[in-house]
């Protein structure tokens, strides 16, 4: 199946297996995509996690 990035359009494929909340990356702009839905599916910009210690 294939999916859009959100960020540069790029059609990526996805395996058959693939499950909601896997991260990869966009062979085109290098972004980290979750996986939001799969049926279709729909990929995400990837949270990052920062160490925000700003207290
Ligand atoms: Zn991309």
């Amino acid at each position: 199946m294939k999916a859009e990035c959100p960020i540069c359009a790029a059609n990526i494929e996805l395996a058959a297996d693939t499950v909601i909340g896997e991260l990869l990356e966009c062979p085109d702009c290098g972004t980290e995509l979750e996986v939001v839905e799969v049926n279709p599916p729909k990929l995400a910009e990837a949270p990052k996690e920062e160490e925000d210690w700003g207290e």
